[in-house]
């Protein structure tokens, strides 16, 4: 995905001294990347919904029912603060080392402060912070990126349809057949415009 200012701009510190502000920095080639300040306030807003969502009285959460676009064309029934949950867990599995996932589960699943956490992992406190902006920076990019349904915006999760995709048939894909956008006209629909035709052309 291409990172554009107006996203990072309302993200990012305004006294970071990488980014000035913006939220975008120039990379190592010459390509526009996010800034790491933007991409920590983003894991921190996943994980500040995350947390509501968990610790939220179960009775308050309710199956919410969507639709789902296409050739079906149907209604689906979900949970979406568990299945936010468990997307959560599962993309944090997927992209972190095991150091790193011991590291998010002892500090920001289970609470453990620094203190503990550097006893239980053996460092100091100076890399347990490395690490812990290292994990935020890492999950905050991949939350936003994440195909086809992003984490964050956390508005766009909660409260979007989901996108309209389109089968195609893969022969047609094969033979190059252009499919019309609109079905041929029935015999009845032609016939009453034909017999339309001489009031049109009287008028
Ligand atoms: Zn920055």
């Amino acid at each position: 995905m291409e990172w554009t200012r107006s996203e990072t701009l309302a993200l990012a510190l305004h006294n970071c001294t990488s980014c000035r502000g913006l939220g975008l920095r120039i990379g190592k080639r010459g390509g526009i990347n996010p800034c790491n300040c933007a991409l920590r306030n983003i894991f921190r807003a996943c994980y500040k919904r995350f947390r509501y969502c968990h610790e939220k009285e179960k009775h308050l959460t309710r199956a919410t029912i969507e639709f789902v676009p296409g050739k079906d064309r149907r209604m689906a029934w979900g949970r979406k603060d568990e299945e936010y949950c468990a997307d959560f867990l599962l993309v944090a599995k997927r992209t972190l080392t095991p150091e790193e996932h011991k590291l998010f589960t002892f500090h920001y699943l289970l609470g453990a402060d620094w203190k503990l956490c550097c006893t239980r992992l053996d460092i100091d406190r100076g890399l347990f912070f490395h690490a812990a902006y290292r994990v935020e920076q890492k999950l905050g990019k991949v939350f936003r990126e994440l195909t086809p349904y992003a984490l964050y915006p956390l508005s766009d999760y909660f409260h979007s349809t989901r996108p309209n995709v389109r089968a195609i048939p893969t022969d047609s894909i094969a033979t190059g057949q252009v499919f019309p956008i609109r079905p041929p006209l029935s015999g009845y629909r032609r016939a009453s415009q034909q017999e339309d035709a001489p009031f049109l052309r009287a008028a």
